[in-house]
């Protein structure tokens, strides 16, 4: 057990959900090698979709039901708002933004995702939805029929404009599309999602692009590239994130366009260096190799990672499945979904429109799945998934109507 001079047997860097279940993965065999995550995050590592979902529709859940306990669970010393600039795999060591060096036997990378931006002053008023300091911004905006202009509509956008129409705050949703989710999903599951943010009142912009925006005393103004000015009381950018590997490609780790190229145990390219989470490049047993910037695929990588580093056998053959819950809807999914796809519908009996759309390639082969408002077992969409069946094949089991 080593814990001198800042080394350590373990060393996670990144503070998010990856890193905390590679902590109890490490546990799984090794109870006594030191482990430190070093974070450039404020907050120890918490429960990130429950920023723009949980937190703002159950009154009952705190923000401190968002911690995931890791230094206690599994004891974890944490380091907290600092920045690992540069990694020597061959001196096993790093240094991070304010000089401070730290030395490792085994690394975990799981740096995560950035929220993107537009041009425009830092501001209280303006949000980039990723972190727990960010949700705390938010919710000091919210409220009292304040206006909050929300830019995007992938779960980030969709999911706070939701949450914060359901606290008493005026909500106008940007979208680049003519409706939510419209390039993933059929017509007939995008008009529903944005019905029901109609019904609910919030004010839907569609065609838009976001350009810019300005901040004039407490007011935001949002100009849009068709010259149309917005202004709210504030502004949350769900615009989508960008991962960035550099600190593992400037050391040397090989990476190509999804990010750090690992192997099936989760090891890059480097002696003694894991990663896991939303920066991996990884191998899916099911769609080839990939990335995916999804919870479920952080927690499982992370914990296999972990497993991994303290010495254990294990393969990550985990396809992960994304999901997203608002007002009474809710999806999960898996592979790829894009509307431009061929897409086929199974409507499943019951009360609430319930659905499963199978998304199909130009030859004929099965490319995702998504599970609308169903229960359905995802392992069992999953292993349709796997069997690679063509639309024929699925059409004489199953009855499926052609959507657009
Ligand atoms: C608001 C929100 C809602 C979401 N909802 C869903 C959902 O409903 N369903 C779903 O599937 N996914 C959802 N996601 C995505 C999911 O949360 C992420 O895929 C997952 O958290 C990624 O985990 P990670 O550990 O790889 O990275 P992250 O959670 O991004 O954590 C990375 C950590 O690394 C730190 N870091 C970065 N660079 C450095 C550095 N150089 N040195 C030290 N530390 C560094 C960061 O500060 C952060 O703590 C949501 C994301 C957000 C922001």
């Amino acid at each position: 057990m080593t814990q001198e001079n800042n080394h350590f047997n373990y060393l996670l860097i990144g503070g998010g959900m990856a890193a905390d279940k590679a902590a109890t993965g490490i546990r799984k065999t090794d109870s006594k090698g030191t482990i430190a995550i070093i974070s450039a995050d404020n907050d120890a590592p918490y429960a990130r979709p429950a920023l723009s979902k949980k937190l703002w529709v159950d009154e009952e859940f705190k923000e401190k039901d968002t911690d995931l306990k890791t230094a206690e669970k599994n004891n974890v010393k944490i380091f907290l708002s600092k920045k690992v600039t540069a990694l020597d795999p061959t001196a096993h060591s790093v240094v991070t933004t304010n000089g401070e060096h730290f030395r490792y036997d085994k690394l975990l990378l799981a740096t995560g995702s950035q929220a993107q931006r537009i041009p425009g002053p830092e501001s209280d008023l303006v949000v980039a939805l990723r972190s727990k300091a960010d949700y705390r911004k938010i919710k000091a905006l919210s409220g009292k029929q304040k206006h909050i202009i929300v830019v995007g509509s992938g779960y980030v956008g969709s999911e706070i404009a939701a949450g914060l129409i359901q606290n008493e705050t005026k909500v106008s949703l940007i979208i680049s599309g003519q409706k939510i989710y419209d390039e993933r999903f059929p017509d007939y599951l995008s008009s529903q999602y944005q019905q029901k943010y109609l019904d609910e009142g919030i004010n839907i912009l569609v065609n838009k692009h976001a350009q810019k925006y300005e901040v004039d005393g407490q007011t935001v103004k949002l100009y849009f590239s068709d010259g149309q000015i917005l202004e709210g009381d504030g502004l949350v950018l769900g615009i989508g994130a960008n991962t960035d590997h550099s600190l593992g490609e400037n050391a040397g780790l090989s990476s190509d366009k999804f990010g750090i190229i690992v192997d099936e145990h989760l090891h890059t390219s480097a002696p003694d260096i894991w990663a896991a989470g939303d920066i991996i490049s990884y191998p899916d047993k099911i769609l080839g190799r990939q990335s995916s910037a999804h919870v479920n695929h952080a927690v499982k990588s992370g914990l296999i990672a972990g497993r991994a580093m303290a010495g254990e056998e294990v393969v990550y053959d985990y396809t992960p499945s994304f999901y997203s819950w608002v007002f009474d809807i809710s999806w999960d999914a898996i592979g790829h979904l894009s509307s431009k796809m061929q897409m086929y519908s199974e409507k499943l009996p019951g009360a609430a429109e319930k659905s499963i759309v199978y998304y199909f390639d130009d030859s004929g082969i099965i490319q995702g799945i998504l599970s609308w408002n169903s229960k359905v077992n995802l392992n069992h969409l999953r292993n349709i998934l796997k069997m690679k069946p063509t639309l024929s094949q699925l059409q004489q089991v199953l009855p499926l109507e052609k959507v657009e």
